[in-house]
């Protein structure tokens, strides 16, 4: 099989990574890719919001599948343009992408289906929006009624600072706070059926003990012992399943990952939100302990046939992921810095790259927010988070910064 991947981040380098693995794949394709990635598939210098340009590729290349890894090209119809040119694609079309895309979309989807939310308003004006906020009280949620990637959201619980956030946006979505700890869910889907994968939970805050602003995601990890017996049973029945076949019955049927963002809040889980995509960084450690092989089960989705698919089957252990971020990151990040140290050797930890490019001189150098994220695997999340620290020791770059406390407490715990 050929398999052209679109994106650069942490999350496409796995999902390359994992391809490579496929005994089935005989040619791995990225565009653009990265420094790391570069390693694993041959890249390409595509935009990959241009969906002409990259069905263009894919017929090139002769791919036998397409994985479309962020958003922003699913929300702009590229998955639509790779289909209309005969290719399976792994990623949901433009309209049912809307469920990332559109906040409003998404609750209105989620009503309709009785999934599990936040009450939730979507407002236009400074009013409506100081009135929704008055009608929860703090802690107060403002959410971008666009793509934020991952950004748009303040939590918070001063009134002026809710507000001010709510005037900075077009239109808004103001909802409840949901108490309760966070997990996040991928579902595979291939337009009707939807199969699990393993729950995994992210740091979103940038500093230790969930200090400071939201960023894209600073670790993961994956198993998560504390989570309920039968939560993703659950998960899937009351949430993913319905949501499925309620895109199904609106003539927008879903391929690809429904990721739901959980809260497990004490009257169970309500969806934070939904995004179309895989998560990063929580695909690097949920990839890491798939066994099954990758190609083809996203091929699978991708042609509607995951029903006659074999069970998934999952490596025993754990798997942690620690971000570095560059210096300044989540503002505007220092970029064109050296990364060294980035062949570690330390024995079930490897590095995936994320914001990374060749400078001039072939060196590997800075070239986004998240530079590296760097994955620990072992027999538990204890030994999986040692290797993790670990390797990250051993990388130097100059300003970064990572969060010391990934998954510390469900290793305490
Ligand atoms: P989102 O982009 O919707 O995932 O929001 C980013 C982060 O904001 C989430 O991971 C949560 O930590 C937090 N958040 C969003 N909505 C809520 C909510 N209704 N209640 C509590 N926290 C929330």
């Amino acid at each position: 099989m050929r398999v052209l991947v679109i994106g650069s981040g942490g999350r496409e380098h796995a999902l390359c990574r994992g391809l490579r693995l496929d005994p089935s794949v005989s040619e791995v394709h990225c565009a653009p890719g990265n420094a790391g990635i570069a390693r694993v598939a041959t890249l390409h210098q595509v935009t990959p919001t241009d969906g002409a340009a990259v069905s263009a590729l894919a017929v090139t290349l002769g791919a036998d599948l397409v994985v479309i890894g962020p958003e922003a090209p699913l929300v702009a119809g590229v998955a639509d343009a790779v289909r209309a040119a005969g290719i399976p694609c792994f990623g949901p079309s433009s309209e049912p992408a809307g469920i990332e895309g559109s906040k409003s979309f998404a609750k209105d989807v989620m009503t309709a289906a009785g999934v599990p939310t936040a009450r939730a308003y979507t407002c236009a004006t400074a009013d409506e929006a100081a009135a929704a906020l008055d009608e929860f009280g703090p802690p107060y949620v403002v959410k971008d009624d666009g793509l934020a990637a991952g950004k748009g959201v303040v939590v918070t619980g001063d009134r002026d600072e809710a507000l001010a956030h709510a005037q900075a946006c077009e239109r808004v979505v103001i909802e409840e706070f949901l108490d309760g700890p966070e997990v996040s869910l991928f579902a595979l889907c291939d337009g009707e059926t939807a199969v699990a994968l393993q729950p995994a939970q992210d740091f979103k805050r940038v500093g230790d003990g969930d200090a400071g602003p939201n960023t894209g995601g600073m670790g993961a990890y994956t198993p998560l012992p504390w989570a309920p017996e039968g939560l993703t049973e659950q998960v899937m029945s009351e949430i993913v399943h319905p949501t499925v076949a309620e895109l199904a019955a609106r003539g927008m049927p879903y391929t690809g990952v429904l990721y739901a963002g959980l809260a497990l809040t004490a009257k169970g889980p309500r969806v934070i939100e939904f995004n179309a995509r895989f998560g990063d960084p929580e695909t690097q450690v949920v990839l890491d302990r798939l066994e099954t092989p990758l190609a083809g089960l996203l091929l699978a989705c991708a042609t509607g046939t995951l029903a006659a698919h074999e069970p998934l089957r999952w490596r025993e252990g754990a798997a942690v992921t620690v971000v570095v971020a560059a210096e300044n990151y989540p503002g505007e990040p220092v970029k064109g810095d050296v990364v060294e140290g980035l062949d570690v050797d330390v024995p079930g930890a490897y590095v995936l790259h994320a914001g990374t490019a060749f400078d001039a001189d072939g060196r590997i150098v800075s070239n986004g927010g998240r530079v590296l994220s760097v994955v620990g695997t072992g027999r538990d999340l204890a030994e999986a988070r040692s290797r993790a620290y670990e390797a990250v020791g051993h990388i130097r770059l100059r300003g970064s910064h990572h969060r010391s406390d990934i998954a510390l407490r469900a290793v305490e715990s």
